[in-house]
């Protein structure tokens, strides 16, 4: 380790944009592989060739074949654990992460309230016996059309309205931007809105500029995921300049699907924070692209000479925000200035 990287691995930290299904390890997909007698050589950690994802399509691929894997509710307990273990790795404390459902009820085998029951039974656990504190959102997919969408939120109010958990924190939206517009879920975003859900949607990660305005004017989308795009509009950048919208950054991310961003040396992270944008860093997805969030600071740092007040500067930012309660957040704040050497 060189560099700002010591550093960076010493803080504590908060992550905002992580998908669990792309946090499972080898280790658990042998295991998984061994329980449901799927053939495989046990010997190789690298059981799926991720180095074959090139673009987000590809990377949804691989996404819904490693959730193949998930055959009964209990499996999910495997995922919780290996989110925490990413989050210990990477000295992360608070995590606001994405599961997606769609996939997983589109096989029949496991139900949403088994598949959420056990992700947060392992969460719950995390809580309070190692103090990681992960907290969900539900991906409700623009991959399947509305009425797939809008049956993973009425499932969702169901599950809250039953169990009363706070640990689902609210919708966002994942899946192919290409032809799958923030406009078609317009309604869904109401509805969880209304619900008093939080809102967030991936945008101008594939598409241009416009997809961003949609997920801020029709779905009123409290953070952007991605958001790479906006370096292509002026108006745009002088609204989240003014706004302070936070962009869910994950520059790894960009860099391996290729839309906007050929190399990270280029990533318009550097324009977008230079700006007066409320950019963070996260990583997407750690294990399908291989990153982890110390690395995903530390690139930033050596590819794109962020120094180290605007690296401590990016996590504050990240902390700033999540959707802790305000009390917690100012509490975590304080912590964090302390620990932060600028
Ligand atoms: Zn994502």
């Amino acid at each position: 380790m060189g560099g700002l990287k010591p550093y960076i691995a010493s803080i504590p930290k908060t992550e905002i944009h992580l998908h669990v299904e792309a946090c499972v390890s080898s280790v658990s997909y042998h295991q998984l592989m061994d329980k449901y007698d799927i053939p495989h050589d046990s010997k190789s950690d690298k059981l799926i060739d991720f180095s074959k994802i090139k673009s987000l399509k590809s990377m949804l691929e691989s996404f819904y074949f490693v959730q193949s894997f998930f055959r009964e509710p209990a499996d999910f307990l495997f995922v919780a654990k290996d989110v925490v273990e990413y989050a210990r790795r990477n000295n992360i404390y608070y995590i606001e992460a994405f599961a997606s459902p769609s996939m997983v009820l589109n096989r029949g085998l496991i139900s949403f309230d088994g598949m959420f029951e056990n992700l947060i039974a392992g969460f719950d656990d995390a809580r309070k016996n190692v103090g990681v504190d992960v907290r969900l959102i539900v991906d409700v997919s623009r991959s399947f059309g509305l009425e797939n969408a809008m049956k993973n939120l009425d499932l969702l109010i169901a599950f809250l309205k039953r169990t009363r958990i706070d640990t689902i924190l609210g919708i966002g939206l994942g899946g192919q931007e290409i032809g799958h517009p923030c406009a078609d879920y317009e309604a869904v975003f109401a509805k969880a809105r209304n619900e008093g859900l939080h809102v967030v949607s991936h945008a101008g990660e594939e598409v241009g500029p416009e997809s961003i305005w949609d997920a801020i004017k029709l779905l009123h989308s409290e953070r952007i995921g991605h958001g790479t795009s906006a370096i292509m509009d002026p108006a745009l950048m002088e609204h989240l300049k003014e706004t302070q919208l936070p962009l869910e950054i994950c520059p790894t991310s960009n860099v391996i699907t290729k839309k906007y961003v050929k190399r990270y040396s280029k990533h318009p992270i550097r324009a977008l924070f230079d700006y007066g944008i409320n950019v963070t860093v996260n990583t997407d997805d750690p294990v399908l692209f291989s990153v982890d969030l110390n690395d995903e600071y530390d690139n930033v740092a050596t590819e794109l000479e962020f120094s180290q007040a605007e690296i401590n500067q990016l996590i504050r930012n990240n902390l700033m925000a999540t959707f802790m309660p305000e009390k917690a957040k100012q509490a975590r704040l304080k912590k964090l200035n302390k620990q932060l050497l600028d």
